[in-house]
């Protein structure tokens, strides 16, 4: 019998036992964790969750660990919040903002994932952990295996941005720049698993860490008062985020702690790498790789996403549609959630928002219904795009007077959206 956290081929359904695995040996389907529904709809019910400490492990049912999280207990539940001043100036009449930009412990969604992964790995036995990534999975792998005690080695494309890079570098783990892409880096770092046998959180562990992001879902439908919105609009690197949203809504529903009702999911990249977006556009599930990613979402610049195929059949089976906004586009859906809702999201949240306008104006998304925007990493790692766009401030003398006369003469009229 398959317990709980034991392996199922996506496409043939052959099993296996919970193990440091991601492909399947008879048909090289991805490899998904399996949980006995049954049981969980018994126990679990809206009440004893509430009851839980606010962390993403307050739906640990649905989560792959056998026991308590050894690493990131407190990560999870951020603020879900009501975006009335955006959706105002918008005409929306229901628009929702999930912050992961104030993620704990390292300011982005990725902490969620690597909480599981790093926990599985320690489950499994293992002593040495490591990724390959765009700049937050590094953050949080070198942030989460610091208060672990444990050894990280950290592969990153070497072009990253200095928030990123000096960010994982303080958590004292071993940090190599590749010269070359990160799908370089991605299929170096399954070389480097073959060979020593480590923890790699987004390839051989990359079934349990990809169960993490389920979490940002769950929070969201128990967030809105145990419902789901009408649409929600996710970034996407591999294209996981955005299919572990819309599959913690089927757990919820599937467990008895929500309706099942339609959600339309709706994807966004950078226009200098959106193979899945463009895959959407198209009407395809097939992706064609994008050979040199050029963008300012270097968070979500994965030219060959792993998960793609899924993301895109999530999208166009429920009806979602998918933008790619251009880097001018990006800087601008950063400064407009910023002076409208105060919150200040790195590049791939610029992407979301600029997405979003664009499937507005498109007729993709209505007005009238709920959307949830998901936000998913911190504005101060990404300053240098904004660095071009907003101009350093005035430096005055330290006299009333020269305020004053700033204050009266030459200080520029502001346009408040
Ligand atoms: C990794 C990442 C994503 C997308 O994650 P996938 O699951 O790979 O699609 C979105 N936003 C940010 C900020 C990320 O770092
Ligand atoms: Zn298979």
């Amino acid at each position: 019998m398959t317990a709980k956290g034991d392996l199922r081929c996506r496409e043939c359904g052959r099993e296996y036992p919970k193990s440091a695995r991601y492909v399947c040996e008879d048909c090289f389907g991805p490899l998904e964790v399996h949980y006995a529904y049954d049981r969980i709809r018994e126990e679990l019910t809206r009440e004893r969750i509430a009851a839980r400490a606010p962390s993403m492990w307050r739906y640990s049912e649905l989560l792959p660990l056998d026991g308590p999280p050894s690493v990131g207990a407190s990560v999870g539940f951020t603020p879900l919040v009501r975006a009335n001043r955006l959706g105002r100036h918008l005409g929306v009449r229901e628009l929702w903002v999930k912050t992961d930009h104030a993620s704990f412990p390292s300011l982005s969604f990725k902490d969620r994932v690597v909480s599981v992964a790093i926990s599985k790995a320690r489950e499994f036995g293992m002593e040495i952990v490591g990724c390959a990534s765009t700049g937050n999975l590094a953050n949080a792998v070198a942030s989460l295996a610091a208060s672990a005690g444990m050894t990280a080695f950290i592969l990153i494309p070497s072009d990253l941005e200095i928030g990123k890079v000096l960010g994982t570098a303080v958590f004292g783990a071993n940090l190599v720049g590749i010269a070359g892409t990160y799908d370089d880096v991605n299929r170096l770092c399954a070389e480097i698993a073959g060979r020593y046998g480590w923890g790699i959180v987004n390839v051989n562990l990359r079934p349990y860490y990809a169960e993490g992001s389920k979490s940002f879902g769950f929070e969201i439908a128990e967030q809105l008062g145990w419902r789901t919105p009408d649409h929600v609009v996710s970034p996407m690197a591999g294209g996981s985020l955005v299919t572990k949203i819309a599959k913690s809504f089927r757990e919820f529903a599937k467990v008895g702690l929500i309706e099942e009702r339609p959600v339309a999911f709706h994807g966004a990249q950078g226009d200098g790498c959106a193979p899945i977006v463009e895959a959407v556009r198209a009407g395809r599930d097939v992706i064609r790789p994008v050979k040199t990613p050029r963008t300012i979402a270097k968070s979500l610049a994965i030219g060959n996403p792993a998960d793609g195929y899924y993301a895109s059949r999530t999208i166009l089976d429920s009806g979602g549609f998918a933008a790619a906004p251009t880097d001018e586009e990006i800087v601008a859906g950063i400064r407009l959630l910023a002076q409208t809702e105060g919150i200040f999201t790195e590049t791939a949240g610029g992407v979301t928002v600029g997405a979003y306008l664009r499937l507005l104006e498109e007729g993709r998304i209505g007005k009238d219904g709920s959307t949830v925007l998901c936000i998913t990493g911190q504005g101060l790692k990404t300053l240098e795009p904004l660095q071009a766009a907003l101009p350093p401030p005035p430096v005055l003398g330290t006299k009333l007077e020269d305020f004053s006369t700033w204050l009266e003469k030459d200080k520029p009229e502001k346009e408040k959206p």
